[in-house]
């Protein structure tokens, strides 16, 4: 079993309330790290190994370290709460539940960088959920852990709530400030980093809800003992949501030490195929990363068992292997279609594009076009190529990840289901009545 930092008093009743949360051990890694020197739980947070768990994988003690710090400038934290990758729902849970766990998280990460204003900048569709932080902000500041003169350190800390409009690229970073700052989301060329000019310009560390929940465990149990617990550079544990052709969807917390056929199979968290199924393909880490067979993601290239961590998910690179991503896992059954699947998502894509950049502007259209062409029965083999052609253009010729974001599906679908796509193309009137999974199987 799965050791547990993050969900380990997510079942109990009311923990979303400051009296319960506090009753069973919150704001004690807070109160902890107010005796300690900013600096020392910097280090404590480079030693856990912490990598970013919005996608990126970035090691977060690192990001926090390239912080700027001009005289007299305000520095500031923002959380990154726009989940909007398909697929990806474990920091939903997180602020829905455990929302005084993202606020103690947030207290003792502004101490370390010095931020006396920082935000929490969540998904226009998540609705629902700025009341609960907000009455959690509220708790939290009743009982001294925000405001002024924090725990008599001297040490002042607000947090603030801004809902997003419902763009999925208002989850790239930079977009993200940009709508912060009130104005329309479109990303911005890096370098800059944030971290030297980010929010109005001031040195900024954007953060996955997830990640900052993390420092409070960190804390708890010190950045060594984080570190022994996963695998390698997959220190700690992760939450994964799961979805698709599975008998137990939801999220769950795992030590990344477990097999992905464990974690598929195990009653503890997926539960198995419904119906007898057989497992087509998965896509682990939310919808931008590659898909990849059953054979290729049960074992490696190697024959070695392929593991729920950073490192074991990409072995081979994109050509046998895929990404840990945002923890965002899609199971797809024998009965799915690859191409279908691969279309929906090019229609997401094309849909979000800011439009900045012609490649991801124009290509993403051109890619969803094609796709809804040969789904429908009605391409030529030659679509194949240019499909493949134009994915190739896009990659690395944008400037935000949207644009290889949306180049990867397309890629590692055709690398690896080819013949899917030619069923399409050799049998167009079964097409358009039938999916290819259903039609062969
Ligand atoms: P990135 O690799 O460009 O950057 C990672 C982080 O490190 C950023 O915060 C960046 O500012 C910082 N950084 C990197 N180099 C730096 C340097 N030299 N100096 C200072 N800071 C530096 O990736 P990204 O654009 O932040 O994220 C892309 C990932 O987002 C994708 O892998 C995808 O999986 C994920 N994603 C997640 C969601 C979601 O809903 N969780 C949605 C879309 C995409
Ligand atoms: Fe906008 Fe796409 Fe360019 Fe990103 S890659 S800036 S989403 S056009």
């Amino acid at each position: 079993m799965s050791k547990k930092l993050l969900l380990k008093n997510a079942h109990i009743e009311g923990i979303r309330y400051y009296e319960t949360y506090r009753k069973h051990g919150g704001y004690e890694s807070a109160e902890k790290a107010f005796k300690m020197k900013p600096e020392e739980i910097l280090e404590e947070v480079k030693i856990s190994g912490l990598r970013g768990r919005g996608g990126a994988g970035f090691p977060t003690g690192l990001k926090w370290s390239f912080l700027a710090k001009p005289e007299g400038v305000p520095r500031h934290l923002v959380v990154n709460a726009d989940e909007s990758e398909p697929g990806t729902f474990k920091d939903r849970y997180l602020m829905e539940f455990l929302p005084h766990l993202l606020i103690e998280g947030m207290l003792i990460s502004s101490f370390v960088l010095g931020s006396n204003v920082s935000y929490i900048y969540i998904r226009g569709e998540y609705s629902w959920i700025p009341d609960i932080l907000e009455e959690a902000i509220e708790e939290a500041k009743a009982a001294g852990f925000l405001g002024k003169n924090i725990l008599g350190s001297g040490f002042d800390c607000e947090i603030y709530v801004q809902r997003g409009g419902g763009a999925y690229i208002c989850g790239e970073e930079t977009a993200l400030l940009e709508s912060l700052e009130g104005k329309r989301g479109n990303p911005r060329l890096k370098p800059p980093f944030p971290a030297v000019k980010g929010l109005w310009e001031r040195p900024t560390v954007v953060n996955n809800v997830e990640s900052i929940a993390a420092v409070v465990p960190i804390i708890e149990i010190s950045g060594a003992e984080y570190a022994k617990i996963g695998v390698g550079k997959s220190t700690g544990t992760k939450l994964i949501s799961a979805c698709g052709n599975i008998n137990k969807p939801g999220v769950y917390e795992i030590d990344m030490t477990i097999t992905v056929e464990e974690f598929i199979y195990s009653d503890e968290y997926c539960g198995g195929i419904p119906n007898g199924k057989k497992l087509k393909a998965c896509i682990p880490g939310g919808s931008s990363v590659p898909i990849v067979p059953a054979n290729l993601l049960l074992k490696t290239i190697n024959g070695e068992p392929r593991y729920m961590n950073y490192e074991s998910l990409a072995d081979g690179g994109f050509a046998t292997g895929t990404m840990m991503g945002s923890g965002g896992f899609i199971v797809l059954d024998e009965d799915q279609c690859v191409v279908n699947h691969t279309m929906t998502l090019a229609r997401f894509y094309n849909h979000e594009s800011c439009g900045q950049c012609t490649p991801c502007r124009e290509g993403t259209g051109w890619m969803y076009k094609i796709l809804k062409k040969i789904e429908k029965g009605e391409g030529k083999m030659e679509d194949i190529d240019l499909l493949w052609d134009i994915q190739r253009k896009i990659e690395g010729n944008t400037i935000c990840p949207l644009g290889d974001a949306a180049a990867w599906p397309v890629a590692a679908a055709i690398r690896h289901f080819r013949d899917e796509f030619e069923w399409h193309v050799n049998n167009p009137e079964l097409s358009q009545t039938q999916n290819y999974g259903i039609a062969n199987y």
